[in-house]
């Protein structure tokens, strides 16, 4: 990196470099006393049915309210969570989490039917993930089919046969599986028919340049084939003007979860949008 910056930056990169560790620092020991403090809170993002406009399931996503650093979006501390291990319990958390509040809108009588919740590679390989998922189902009150999981396509193809089994074991207990950010890891077919998924989410990055530019044309049709084939349903993720979304749905995609639609929202806006849109349909 240094070198990249040119010759004369050693000492001023040097110092960069602590500064970049000491940060580390800070957020890892704020990260271990985040959950019991308080500070993690889930937000979700609305899933679309283009056809009708209605939500037809929502993304659980995490945000951390740091004391002192404001309002931090997952990509600053999901990796050094990952790295601790503290995503096993903080994980956990997002699942009871996301369970009892889809419980809480049913009971409330919002129609709402689908939760997504991620896990990522070190969630894969805790061999209690499986238990901990169907209590966060059963503790809930919710059906299994009302929560869906969320892998990456790269976190699957780092372990198929181990992550294979464990989706496996999921859908026998009635969770839906997608696979995220799918596209960038451009799995085989044959791979992709092994695997037990319900829904392929397609990476937001293919739509930044849709329609211009002709190869993310290709690889996002390709895509949505690639879904039909394997009898699963698909989502775009990212759509945030109004000439991606009449691309994917000129193709036979009606999911949208982007901006175009509703970025994530804290658990009251939801309740409060998913009550506008139903009496909008009654
Ligand atoms: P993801 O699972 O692919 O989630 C979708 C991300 O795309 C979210 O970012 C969402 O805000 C963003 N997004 C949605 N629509 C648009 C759009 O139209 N334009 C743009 N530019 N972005 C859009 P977010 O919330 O920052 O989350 C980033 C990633 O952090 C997630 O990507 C997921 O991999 C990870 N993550 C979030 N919550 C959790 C969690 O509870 N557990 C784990 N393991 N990972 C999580
Ligand atoms: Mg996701
Ligand atoms: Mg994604
Ligand atoms: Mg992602």
């Amino acid at each position: 990196a240094a070198k990249a910056r040119g010759g004369g930056c050693y000492a001023f990169c040097s110092q960069e470099l602590r500064e970049e560790a000491q940060q580390k620092k800070v957020l890892v020991s704020g990260l271990y006393r985040a959950l019991d403090k308080g500070e993690l809170v889930v937000y979700y993002q609305p899933q679309v049915d283009a056809a009708t406009g209605n939500i037809v399931g929502v993304e659980a996503l995490l945000r951390w309210v740091h004391p002192e650093l404001g309002f931090l979006l997952p990509d600053s501390f999901i990796p050094l969570a990952e790295q601790t291990g503290l995503i096993i319990p903080i994980g956990e958390w997002v699942l009871q989490t996301a369970c009892s509040q889809l419980a809480a809108w049913k009971k409330k009588g919002l129609r709402i039917h689908r939760v997504a919740v991620n896990l990522s590679p070190a969630q894969l390989r805790d061999p209690q993930l499986t238990d901990k998922v169907h209590k966060a189902v059963e503790k809930a009150g919710i059906f299994p089919d009302n929560l869906e999981l969320e892998v990456t396509e790269s976190a699957v193809f780092q372990n198929p046969d181990e992550v294979i089994a464990l989706l496996q074991e999921l859908k026998k207990l009635g969770m839906r599986v997608a696979l995220d950010d799918f596209g960038v890891g451009y799995s085989s077919l044959i791979r992709l028919k092994m695997l037990p998924v319900d829904r392929i989410k397609v990476d937001r990055r293919f739509f930044r340049e849709i329609p211009s530019n002709r190869r993310d044309v290709a690889i996002v049709e390709n895509i949505i084939q690639l879904a039909r084939s394997i009898n699963a349903a698909v989502i775009a993720e990212g759509v945030e003007n109004g000439q991606q979304l009449e691309f994917v749905v000129d193709r036979g995609c009606y999911e949208i979860q982007g901006y175009y639609y509703y970025h994530p929202l804290p658990p009251e806006e939801i309740e409060a949008l998913l009550l506008r849109t139903q009496d909008r349909k009654d």
